[in-house]
């Protein structure tokens, strides 16, 4: 196994892992990364059945999402992704970043598959590189896929090529670092640089609004949230490929929206509905309207809200949920104390003090 990451990586990801642990021990769900009185895994549960059906549709064609979570997204409870990755659990694949043996399994795959001839992992992340998600699948996957004929209509039953497409998430910083990581291992596997290319969404010039607007800040117009890119990407496949899919988009990027509605009515998130000056001549950052609607509907200005119900004290959220009183007493702990040398003229050594 080639060990690409810094060790200070490892440990960072075995620290939020044992984290985690812990609190799914008492405090949080495991599935759905909330307080276990905000569960939303029932209403997950009915609609990963949906999915299952709706992904298995297809026999003639495969898709695989690994869900590439930087570590520090574990737990996050507004993170969108892992939402995804429950309600398309049939095809996806989650990994976290810094976990070596897991990455590992993954580059001797696609190394394994390269061997073949075989073509077929992309890494979804715009940067100068990358292709046409769209391109990508035309001139290489179907090229190096065994059975020429695939680029027909599913509806000869032919098989079609299957796709793997790895999905980053993090924040924008730490996003940009895990494409560099696999950058390495691409090099360290001595992998030539078509078979895992970056690519990218087919968009507009004009960008895409991102589904979180009015919770979240949207940095440009081509960076929007997790859950959206891949369901993008996802349409952008199976258009590619001729196969059916509006019921499966539009069912999917509803549930984002029935998600997004969820956590801001339980004040998990609260909303974020003034304009950032500097990016609103090129970003739509008007809320949805389920937003507005909710907003509409709180008797306390949105601004002015907090996270309330006690019961969240009992947890350590990353997010503003934590507490004041929690937080100070937490830095107190951490406090070093202050060093300070005197010099003692009779003995001529320093001694420390701690004040
Ligand atoms: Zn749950």
């Amino acid at each position: 196994m080639e060990t690409i990451h810094h060790q200070k990586t490892k440990e960072a990801f075995l620290g939020r892992h044992e984290w985690w642990e812990q609190e799914t021990i008492s405090f949080r769900c495991p599935k759905c990364w909330l307080r276990h009185f905000q569960c939303y895994c029932n209403y997950m549960t009915e609609r990963k059945y949906h999915y299952d059906t709706l992904f298995g549709q297809n026999k003639t064609f495969k898709l695989e999402v690994y869900m590439y979570y930087h570590h520090l997204e574990i737990g996050r409870s507004a993170n969108t992704a892992h939402i995804f990755d429950v309600l398309g659990e049939s095809v996806v694949i989650p990994i976290v970043y810094g976990d070596e043996n897991a990455e590992a399994r993954l580059m001797e795959t696609i190394v394994s598959e390269y061997k073949q001839g075989i073509t077929n992992t992309c890494i979804l992340y715009p940067n100068n590189e990358s292709l046409l998600l769209s391109d990508w699948i035309n001139n290489t996957v179907i090229q190096s896929f065994p059975t020429q004929e695939t680029s027909e209509p599913s509806s000869n039953n032919l098989i079609l090529p299957p796709i793997r497409i790895i999905l980053l998430d993090g924040t924008y910083p730490c996003a940009s670092r895990m494409a560099k990581a696999l950058l390495n291992m691409r090099e360290a596997y001595l992998l030539p640089e078509e078979v895992l290319p970056f690519v990218k969404l087919d968009l507009s010039e004009n960008g895409l609004k991102s589904a979180v607007a009015g919770i979240m800040y949207q940095p440009a117009k081509f960076k929007i949230c997790s859950y959206q890119a891949i369901v993008l990407a996802i349409q952008q496949i199976y258009e590619t490929f001729h196969l059916p899919c509006s019921i499966l988009v539009t069912d999917l990027l509803q549930d984002l929206d029935n998600w997004l509605a969820y956590i801001v009515k339980a004040k998990i998130k609260l909303t974020k509905t003034k304009p950032v000056t500097g990016i609103e001549d090129v970003v739509d950052q008007t809320p949805a309207n389920f937003i507005q609607e909710i907003v509409k509907n709180l008797t306390v200005h949105p601004n002015n809200l907090k996270p309330n119900s006690s019961k969240q004290i009992k947890s350590t959220d990353d997010n503003q949920a934590v507490p004041a009183i929690r937080r100070r007493r937490r830095k107190r702990k951490k406090t070093i104390p202050t060093v300070v040398l005197v010099s003692t003229r009779k003995f001529r050594v320093f001694s420390i003090v701690y004040i």
